[in-house]
């Protein structure tokens, strides 16, 4: 039996796992094109390679309405004009379409020869596309386009399947694909979809049946069809994920952890007599929480939100302190050398007087360094220990490890949190930190079987950073700046993109970079030092401690220093090229200043020209200084596959849904879920069966199942 993507084991008998070349109109050679180019092997595979778009009969523009605000148009007209011209990499096709209002070009430039074939002259056509200006005269650019014939004109709405340029090249057009689709549901019944979702979950939320789904989302006969298919298709998809969720939160709530009973010597001693400056109410608050969940006897998960400079270290390393009082070990990871570093520094440094040890291990600690602190993590007379990813190797054993705090979460993934929970017989507490805030429907799906604590105050007596925008144009009135504030004895950051695939034109522009701020800094009167991640590990260490300690007066760098790193002396942050940063990066560079006392800057640095999205995002960082409103304004302009690293994750990868736009939905699959496992944990009732069926399915191909 053919087995495709979509091919469930409780469909394997079922007409859905047929091969997808036995439908109508494909056969062995289009089949193989489908299966490589879209990964569609099977009839179910097509069922689920839903249209991205309807061209809608209801809907159409005329040629003369277009104007310089128009975006997007959907028009009808007679093709003509249909020619080839330039040649090499100017090459391209152009033919005019034209209505009762007048006419516009339309242009390919890839796949000229191939279009040229299958357009014809002096046919009527459907065209959708976006609209752009040429010395004032509008086009259409590889714009969707399709034949209106009598057969196609009897659909108001009209699917947009999502193709490749190698399909289209081989006959397979959007209306072949129609095509396809259209014979494939002469072969499928309604009895062929099963429904998934128990009756009372359709009726509580008004969702069609998913065979009425799938067929209208295809082929809808209204725009309210179409609405009503791709809620319940994004519903369906939406409730999976948290369903998950909401069985993982379960187990954490069953899943006996180590209670930490005591509040003892060296939480109280340390809060008494070495804590350096008064915890804010934010940091009591959390670790209150922190106090009670440890206490429960039942395992913590808990995530710590804090924007920077918050202050969650202090929280991490009182938490630990707890853990050591009730006899555990506890362990600090931080995604990067220098962090672990500098982690390391200032949590001594506090505990020192208090004669706790504590020990560092990373990559670069070898040979008897490490042997010693890997002895006496597993004899246990190491209570603390900081360090990279290198805490989770096999080869670490702790005698007893009751707690593990993550910093800067985003940058581990959820299958590293999973082996932390093997190092010992229980699964250890686990705390994570991170300064990305992150937007509460991101934090649903991503984080969603945490418990979430939020630091919302800053410690007193700090200064909001004054942001200001500034374009190529002012660089010396920029520097001139610096120079003042470097002459009060301060300290600045400039910090220059850089961004892999260009990685080494930036570079270059780095070095240049560097060349220009020595013109304005002579190294005789401003000590200088530069970073990044070209540079050997031990190299961009001193150079840091160099600006660290005081003795340079600028750093410029890469943004190797962007999450964490603390130098309160610091009151200048300028951001070369900013318009190339996006708005959550910009938002923690910024947070590297305004750590101490002293009124701190931060000045984004453009071109002169920028494009509109830039020049919002600048206005955006320019107007506020809240992380959470940059993070919501960040998500809603790039999308969540971008942000925090999570495209890879696969955790956020959903068909039709989205997060940001379907929030409303997210929130009902999550009350929903919730209900449905308080009241069956294992979804183990006749009612579930169908989406449990799926779940699983889903649970072998992702990480979720490495977790438990
Ligand atoms: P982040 O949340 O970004 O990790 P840190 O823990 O590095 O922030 O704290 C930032 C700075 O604020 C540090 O210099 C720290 O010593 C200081 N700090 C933290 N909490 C307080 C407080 N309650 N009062 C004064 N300073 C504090
Ligand atoms: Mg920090």
């Amino acid at each position: 039996m053919f087995v495709g993507k979509h091919t469930t084991i409780s469909n394997l008998a079922s007409i859905l796992s047929s091969p997808v070349e036995y439908l109508k109109g494909v056969g062995p050679q289009k089949g193989e094109m489908l299966r490589k180019e879209l990964e569609i092997a099977t009839f179910e595979d097509l069922l689920h390679h839903y249209p991205y778009r309807y061209f809608d009969r209801s809907k159409l523009d005329k040629v003369a309405s277009i104007n310089q605000n128009t975006e997007y148009v959907q028009l009808v007209g007679t093709l003509i004009n249909i020619y080839e011209e330039g040649t090499g990499r100017k090459h391209r096709l152009t033919a005019t379409l034209y209505d009762d209002t007048g006419k516009i070009e339309l242009i390919w430039f890839q796949g000229a020869q191939w279009m040229k074939k299958s357009l014809r002259d002096h046919e009527r056509y459907i065209v959708f596309g976006k609209v752009s200006f040429f010395n004032g005269v509008p086009n259409i650019a590889h714009p969707e386009i399709e034949l209106l014939s009598s057969e196609t004109a009897v659909a108001q709405m009209q699917p947009v399947y999502p193709t490749t340029e190698k399909l289209k090249a081989k006959g397979i057009s959007n209306r072949s694909f129609a095509k396809i689709t259209q014979s494939l549901f002469e072969k499928v019944r309604p009895g062929d979809i099963p429904e998934i979702l128990p009756v009372d979950i359709l009726s509580h939320y008004r969702l069609c049946s998913r065979y009425q789904a799938i067929r209208w989302i295809h082929f809808p006969d209204s725009e309210e069809h179409m609405q009503a298919a791709r809620y319940r298709l994004k519903w369906e998809e939406l409730f999976a994920s948290q369903l998950q969720i909401a069985q993982l939160r379960l187990q954490h709530t069953i899943q006996p952890g180590y209670k930490f009973e005591k509040v003892g010597d060296h939480f109280n001693g340390f809060y008494k007599e070495h804590l350096p400056f008064q915890l804010t109410g934010a940091q009591k608050r959390v670790l209150k929480e922190i106090r009670h969940d440890t206490a429960t006897g039942k395992q913590m998960n808990r995530l710590v939100q804090g924007d920077v400079g918050s202050g969650k270290t202090i929280v991490a390393v009182m938490s630990m302190l707890l853990a050591m009082d009730n006899g555990f070990q506890a362990c600090l990871m931080a995604p990067t050398e220098i962090l672990a570093q500098q982690h390391y520094q200032g949590v001594k440094g506090l505990l020192e007087n208090m004669g706790v040890p504590v020990a560092i291990l990373t990559g670069t600690v070898k040979g008897k360094d490490r042997k010693d602190i890997l002895k006496g993590l597993a004899d246990g007379s190491i209570p603390i220990v900081i360090g990279t990813h290198a805490l989770i190797e096999e080869s670490v054993q702790f005698a007893n490890l009751g707690l593990a705090v993550i910093d800067e979460q985003h940058r581990f993934g959820v299958g590293q949190r999973a082996r932390l929970w093997k190092k010992n017989e229980r699964a250890p507490h686990v705390l994570v930190m991170t300064a990305t805030p992150i937007p509460r429907t991101l934090a649903m799906t991503l984080y969603g079987d945490l418990d979430v604590s939020v630091i919302d105050e800053l410690p007193p007596g700090r200064q909001e950073i004054k942001t200001v925008h500034r374009n190529e144009m002012r660089r010396a009135f920029v520097m001139d700046f610096i120079r003042t504030e470097i002459n009060k004895d301060r300290q600045a950051y400039i910090v220059y993109p850089l961004i892999e695939e260009s990685e080494k034109v930036d570079y270059e522009s780095l070095l240049a970079g560097y060349e220009q701020v020595k013109v304005f800094f002579p190294e005789d009167k401003y000590k200088i030092s530069m970073v990044h991640g070209k540079q050997e590990a031990a190299l961009r260490q001193r150079n840091m401690e160099r600006f660290v300690s005081g003795d340079a007066r600028i750093l410029v760098a890469t943004t190797v220093i962007e999450v964490g790193v603390n130098v309160p002396n610091a009151t200048v942050m300028l951001i070369e090229s900013a318009e190339r940063f996006g708005l959550s990066q910009l938002h923690q560079l910024r947070g590297r200043v305004g750590r101490g006392g002293e009124q701190s800057y931060c000045i984004l640095l453009t071109g002169n020209k920028v494009s509109n999205e830039s020049a919002q995002r600048m206005k955006i960082m320019t107007s506020t200084s809240n992380g959470f409103v940059i993070a919501e304004e960040d998500l809603a302009m790039r999308g969540p596959g971008d942000l925090y690293g999570t495209r890879q994750s696969g955790t956020l990868k959903f068909k039709l849904a989205d997060i940001v736009q379907d929030s409303a939905i997210l929130e009902q699959t999550r009350q929903a879920a919730q209900f449905v496992v308080s009241e069956d944990p294992t979804l183990t009732s006749p009612k579930y069966a169908a989406i449990r069926n799926i779940l699983l399915q889903q649970a072998q191909q992702s990480h979720w199942s490495k977790i438990s």
